[in-house]
């Protein structure tokens, strides 16, 4: 299951032949060199050609209206007659939005709009496609026929070409243009956003769109453009050998990330289609740009959000390469300070940006586990996965408002909006510089109860927060963040490798490397099942493992490979049941019998995710080294309620007397028995819950860099020998299950402790 290939979003079912499109440019060259071509002659040419029944041009006149310059099909009379204002009709609503509509029954469309001098009455398919020139919308060239269908990939990317054609044509013509809608627009917008890498900056707008469009369209020789597009390619790959060389010092761990962006972007097939394009009679970056036009169209339908970031990828590589061929949009040398607002990203974009000096950036499509989120994190850029519109609606230069910690983007805020905002920052800064003390402090409670803080990662170059938090080792090294990153699980030597650069950077201090946990919502692009109502509890994880143990030999193997020499700690995820526990022991310790260097020491633990395992107490601690607690996925399957739903994220609390109960039971047991215990949820990288687990007896808690100073410094407010005894009575009234955490804020906040 873990080695298919995806099937390629970019290469069409079956491979149209293109032959009318083909005769169709080979015509149009003629007439355009000829130079007497009118728009009428294009029009019936077009219609023509590719056997549809109406095709009709769209100009922009002043006052954003749309009129019908231009018809083969529709009654001649109408030209010059009928006009829609922008956002009216289908027509209008194309201009509007910037985007093709392609519509098998137009007439039913909400928004159509009947102009009864047309004629158009008969037809009910309908393909409308913005023309543009220089991110200008100059008008709209729409295609119609009677039988409702939905026109074919060839015909949208024929008439997109020709849209671009005209987009030339109509520019010298001095056409005039249409804003998208929103801009002009100067009151105070707020787009919601979801944090992809934390932290709050206030600066200038940079809205940056795609590029604007190639210059010219057709092209006489393909040999010549084939050139010119190799020549690109290796013009893009030396730009991003550049930036890594200069901006990426050696051995820095985000290399990886670009090298994997590397593969991806050129291993989807998509440099073939452009190929063919170019064949077909295009010069090299107009066919670049119709493959990027066509590769975005299908990225909006494509769900799984993997695959979407791969396609994303291959963007950032074409908007590169548009750079390479003359045709991408100029970006400004000195970005400092400037907010970066788009509505897709890669990685070697963002490290271009981040070269320019960008302070934050917006993108509109993006997800948490995408490349250029891993990157922003690895950077320090406050970045968001802001909501769709807002590059559309900001306007170079505002002022913009990045909140990347709760999730907001604010456009041209009010002065009071922008006073709170500053006073937040400067208390963010004051209380950055008492959390930083903290750092070489150890992790002690007033009345000194000494803890173990440890971290969660899953990429290499994260170890760099050993040093910046005073962490003391890896807690939970998640090992299939790696496969994700590189949408693929890596081979042994790769794997063996990457072990080797955690531990040696790791400098000695333990790091708990947890075998392949992927499967639900860490899916690899491919893999998603159908059918599967409940994945979180489907074959995902351990069982994947041992029942096609061939993935997690290789992986076992290449952990025993890369800590050769050094000590050794394995974590199973998943495990449901003692006897799975052992089975997966079992494979490493055979493992371990067939190589020659082994490590020094292994430690071989198991994940407390799965409440099953917890009536099997007995025969897990007589086989397991250590165990540690994933309130994660033990939350969400002891009380039934999907990790991934919002409505229920608050609905029942890891504070409450019963699972208190059960951590201080485990706890206690696993002592008894000398067997390791911690917590590693992201219920332990926050303060107020890292308390109370100190309290009943936890000492070692794994969680993200940025909790471990925040959780160092209520240890070292609390007095726990003052606070057991409020716990004991909360526990107490609270046995029916309710949440204990307000009155614990409330008596924290009387404490004075740093909640
Ligand atoms: C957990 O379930 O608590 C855990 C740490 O694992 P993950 O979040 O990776 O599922
Ligand atoms: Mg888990």
């Amino acid at each position: 299951m873990l080695e298919a290939t995806p099937p390629d979003p970019l290469i069409p079912p079956d491979a149209e032949p293109f032959a009318a499109a083909r005769r169709l440019f080979a015509k149009l060259r003629e007439r355009l060199a000829a130079g007497n071509s009118s728009l009428a002659e294009l029009t019936e040419l077009i219609a023509t050609e590719l056997d549809i029944a109406v095709c009709s041009i769209y100009v922009a006149r002043p006052g954003e209206m749309l009129e019908l310059a231009a018809t083969h099909g529709l009654r001649i009379g109408a030209v010059g007659r009928t006009r829609l204002r922008v956002g009216e009709g289908i027509v209008g609503l194309a201009a509007a939005r910037g985007e093709l509509m392609n519509l098998p029954d137009a007439q039913n469309h909400p928004e159509f709009a009947y102009r009864p001098e047309t004629g158009e009455d008969r037809y009910a398919a309908m393909l409308a496609v913005p023309i543009r020139r220089a991110g200008r919308i100059l008008g709209v060239i729409a295609v119609q026929n009677v039988e409702p269908r939905q026109y074919e990939g060839f015909e949208v990317e024929t008439i997109s070409t020709i849209a671009m054609l005209l987009g030339e044509i109509l520019s010298a013509q001095g056409a005039g243009n249409i804003a998208p809608t929103g801009l002009g627009d100067s009151l105070s917008r707020r787009y919601a956003g979801h944090p992809l890498a934390g932290g709050i900056v206030r600066g200038r707008a940079l809205p940056f769109g795609r590029s604007t469009g190639p210059r010219h369209v057709l092209a006489d020789d393909p040999a010549v453009e084939t050139d010119r597009l190799e020549r690109a390619m290796a013009e893009a790959e030396q730009s991003l050998d550049a930036l890594m060389a200069d901006h990426l010092p050696k051995g820095h761990a985000t290399r990886e990330v670009l090298e994997a962006y590397r593969l991806i972007s050129q291993g989807t097939g998509w440099l073939e289609r452009v190929r063919t394009a170019i064949g077909d009679g295009l010069t090299a970056e107009a066919a670049v740009d119709q493959v990027g036009s066509e590769l975005r169209r299908r990225m909006r339908k494509i769900a799984d959000p993997y695959l979407r970031e791969r396609l994303a990828d291959v963007e950032d590589m074409i908007e590169r390469m548009l750079s390479a061929l003359g045709a991408g949009t100029a970006k400004p040398d000195d970005a400092s300070g400037m907010i970066l607002i788009v509505r897709r990203l890669g990685p070697a974009e963002l490290l271009d940006w981040h070269r320019r000096g960008i302070a934050g950036v917006a993108i509109e499509e993006a997800s948490s586990g995408g490349h250029a989120a891993i990157l922003a994190r690895a950077l320090e850029i406050p970045a968001l996965a802001v909501e769709a519109g807002a590059t559309e609606a900001a306007q170079a230069g505002d002022t913009v408002l990045l909140d990347a910690d709760s999730g907001a983007l604010i456009l041209r805020p009010d002065p009071e909006v922008t006073n709170l905002y500053d006073r937040a920052l400067a208390a963010r800064s004051e209380r950055a510089a008492e959390l930083s003390a903290f750092r070489d402090r150890p992790a002690e409670t007033q009345d000194g109860t000494r803890l173990t803080l440890m971290l969660n990662v899953g990429l290499a170059f994260e170890l760099d927060q050993l040093a910046r938090t005073g962490a003391e080792g890896i807690g939970l090294y998640r090992t299939e963040i790696a496969a994700l990153a590189a949408a693929r699980v890596p081979g042994v030597a790769a794997q063996a490798a990457d072990y080797r650069r955690v531990i040696e950077r790791a400098g000695g201090q333990r790091v708990v490397f947890r075998t392949l946990d992927l499967g639900a919502d860490k899916m690899l692009p491919g893999e998603a099942e159908d059918g599967v109502e409940n994945p979180a509890m489907g074959w995902r994880s351990l069982r994947v493992g041992l029942d096609r143990p061939v993935i997690l030999r290789k992986q076992l193997r290449a952990l025993l490979m890369g800590a050769a020499g050094h000590r050794l700690s394995v974590m199973f995820p998943m495990v449901a049941t003692v006897a799975e526990f052992r089975a997966a022991r079992d494979l490493l310790e055979a493992e371990a019998a067939k190589l020659d260097e082994r490590p020094t020491d292994i430690e071989i633990g198991t994940m407390l995710e799965v409440p099953a395992l917890l009536f099997q107490l007995p025969g897990l601690l007589a086989e397991a080294d250590f165990i540690s607690l994933g309130t994660n996925d033990l939350m969400q399957f002891l009380f039934a309620a999907d990790r991934g739903t919002p409505r229920l994220a608050n609905r029942y609390d890891i504070l409450s007397a019963p699972v208190l109960e059960l951590i201080e039971g485990l706890a206690a047991a696993c002592a008894e028995e000398e067997v390791g215990f911690s917590i590693c949820g992201e219920a332990a990288g926050r303060p107020l819950d890292a308390l109370v687990f100190a309290a009943i007896g936890v000492d070692t808690l794994s969680m993200s860099g940025t909790s471990i100073l925040p959780v160092k410094a209520m240890l070292a407010a609390t007095d726990l020998a003052m606070m057991r005894p409020v716990l004991r009575e909360l526990r107490r009234a609270g046995a029916a299950g309710t949440s204990l955490r307000e009155p614990l804020t409330g008596w924290a906040r009387e404490h004075g402790l740093p909640i």
